[in-house]
């Protein structure tokens, strides 16, 4: 490597966040110049439809570290990553959030890690200023469910805030499922991990992004990539069900020949009608969650594509 100094790439999604990416840069720039290495900021424009392109662009064009990578509408925070980590090219490659909730103070902190010979350094938010009990709550319960219905590991409180050596970023990029739960795939990946846990301070400006709807459906996508107890589930009901039914056959033929009351038998009936529809009906919204996510792997689409890559860098390789 001679004297030429290593390179840190700092991957940052961004989606309507105009009023966040000044002082944003500014932040990382005053954490980062003081460094030993070069680094390249990458913004990925998640299909922003405010200024954040147009702000993304004038940086760029100031600053030869800046690039911008616009994609061609919003596919969503964990693709809008992958995007970023597909183009990266630094020797360590650390992902963040735009609004200021992974503090780029702590930068320095997680490249010491990664001096001390770590591959991965993981930050775990262990406290999120000004955040509703109940999305704490909802995202405690989440992290549980995941780790008692799948053999992964992730941490609660764990966040896309972290550093990933060049050579865990080159297996990641292998991995190209459509449904991407990175926190798990991450945390699956091996190499030699460790933790470092910060508080999340409050957004800097605009709001969250993430609506119930769509935290529910992040959720899924861990719990079915990771996991196939759903399934497992819906099957052992199924046999435990069926030894039940044995039984209340043999209750229904008692009553039939032995005893003379065979008419008073409807609410058993409707009872155990109710009750296998509906257990039926559960198995099968599990069976199709699965089907429907193998329809959409299948298909094989690009994660990703992009309306325009702003850096000096590639404009020079153009000339
Ligand atoms: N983000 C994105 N695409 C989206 C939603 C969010 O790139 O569809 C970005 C957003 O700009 C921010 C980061 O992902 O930099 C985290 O989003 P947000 O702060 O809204 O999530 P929260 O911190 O509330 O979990
Ligand atoms: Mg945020």
């Amino acid at each position: 490597m001679g004297l030429e100094k290593q390179l840190v790439s700092i991957v940052v999604p961004v989606y309507n966040e105009q009023e966040n990416i000044d002082s944003f840069y500014q932040e990382v720039v005053k954490h980062m110049e003081p460094m030993k290495y070069d680094f390249e900021l990458i913004f990925v424009d998640d299909g922003s439809k405010d200024a954040t392109p147009l702000i993304l662009e004038r940086l760029a064009h100031s600053d030869k570290r800046v690039r911008a990578l616009i994609l061609a509408r919003n596919f969503g925070h964990q693709i809008a990553l992958t995007c970023g980590l597909d183009h990266a090219e630094g020797h360590a490659v650390i992902t963040m959030d735009g609004d200021m909730q992974h503090p780029p103070e702590m930068l320095p902190a997680l490249i010491a890690r990664w001096e001390a010979g770590f591959q991965v350094v993981q930050t775990v938010r262990i406290n999120t200023e000004g955040v509703s009990w109940f999305k704490s709550f909802t995202s405690g319960m989440f992290y549980k469910l995941m780790n008692a219905m799948s053999n992964i590991e992730v941490a609660e409180g764990g966040s896309d805030f972290r550093l990933l050596d060049k050579q865990v970023v080159d297996s990641f990029r292998r991995f190209r499922e459509r449904a991407r739960f990175i926190r798990g795939m991450i945390s699956a990946i091996g190499y030699r991990q460790t933790k470092l846990e910060f508080i999340a301070p409050k957004r800097f400006a605009g709001h969250s992004k993430f609506s119930l709807k769509r935290m529910l459906h992040f959720a899924l996508d861990g719990i079915t990539a990771y996991s196939k107890l759903p399934l497992r589930f819906a099957f052992y009901l199924g046999i435990i069900l069926g030894f039940g039914s044995i039984g209340l056959t043999l209750h229904v033929l008692y009553i039939k020949f032995l005893t003379s009351e065979a008419v008073p038998g409807w609410a058993t009936i409707t009872a155990s009608i109710l009750l296998l529809g509906g257990m039926q009906l559960a198995g099968i919204g599990i069976i199709g969650e699965y089907v429907g996510r193998i329809f959409e792997e299948v298909k094989q689409r690009p994660l990703y594509w992009l309306a325009a890559e702003i850096s000096q860098q590639k404009e020079r390789n153009k000339m």
